[in-house]
């Protein structure tokens, strides 16, 4: 592979959120097609790819997972080092995991270093809308969506890995921005 010469280009995906915002399953949802109640660490592997057209680019998407590790928010250089996109992940029935994105997202910019931080692709999912039919939620699309204009102009989706909602999407996004970027 080499970025930006060739027709077939490598992209790295980062995804980043508290443990249990759901980044494991959007992941399995998008790679696999699978969804499970059970909590599954990522096991033998520090990522997935998954293969997608973009125009007349076939790109390989390197997708990493964390496996528990977030919860001390020690993830390591290595993780990082080279990311070109970043999905940032909290539930919306979670509060805690909303106010947890300003470090996740202060995390990424000092860890990754990337050459210019305010046009980095970037793209915020609020997931789980399903859960209890939206009674449970705990932050409205209007407050995530001035978090995303704060820091940006972040693009910002509701998913949910369990209906399948919006996970082709916010990787299809964030992969184009990646290679808009280049
Ligand atoms: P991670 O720690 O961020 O990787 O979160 P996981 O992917 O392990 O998910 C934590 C729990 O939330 C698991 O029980 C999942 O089945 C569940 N979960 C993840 N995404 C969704 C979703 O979109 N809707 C619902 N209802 N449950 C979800
Ligand atoms: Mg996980």
């Amino acid at each position: 592979y080499s970025k930006g010469t060739s027709r077939r280009t490598l992209l790295k995906v980062i995804v980043l959120g508290d443990s249990g915002v759901g980044k494991t399953s959007l992941m399995n949802q998008y790679v696999y097609k699978k969804f499970s109640y059970q909590y599954k660490t990522t096991i033998g592997a520090d990522f997935v790819t998954r293969e997608l057209q973009i125009g007349d680019k076939l790109v390989t998407l390197q997708i990493w997972d964390t496996a528990g590790q977030e919860r001390f928010q020690s993830l390591g250089a290595a993780f990082y080092r080279g990311a070109d996109c970043c999905v940032l992940v909290y539930d919306v029935n979670v509060l805690k995991s909303f106010e947890s994105l300003n470090n996740w997202h202060l995390e990424f910019l000092k860890q990754a270093d990337p050459a210019n931080p305010h046009t980095f692709p970037f793209i915020l999912l609020g997931n789980k809308v399903d859960v209890d039919g939206g009674h449970s939620r705990a932050v409205t699309e209007k407050r995530a969506r001035e978090w995303c204009n704060l820091k940006g102009s972040i693009p910002y989706l509701e998913s949910s890995a369990k209906e399948d909602i919006n996970v082709d999407e916010a990787f299809l996004w964030v992969a184009q921005a990646a290679l808009e970027s280049d």
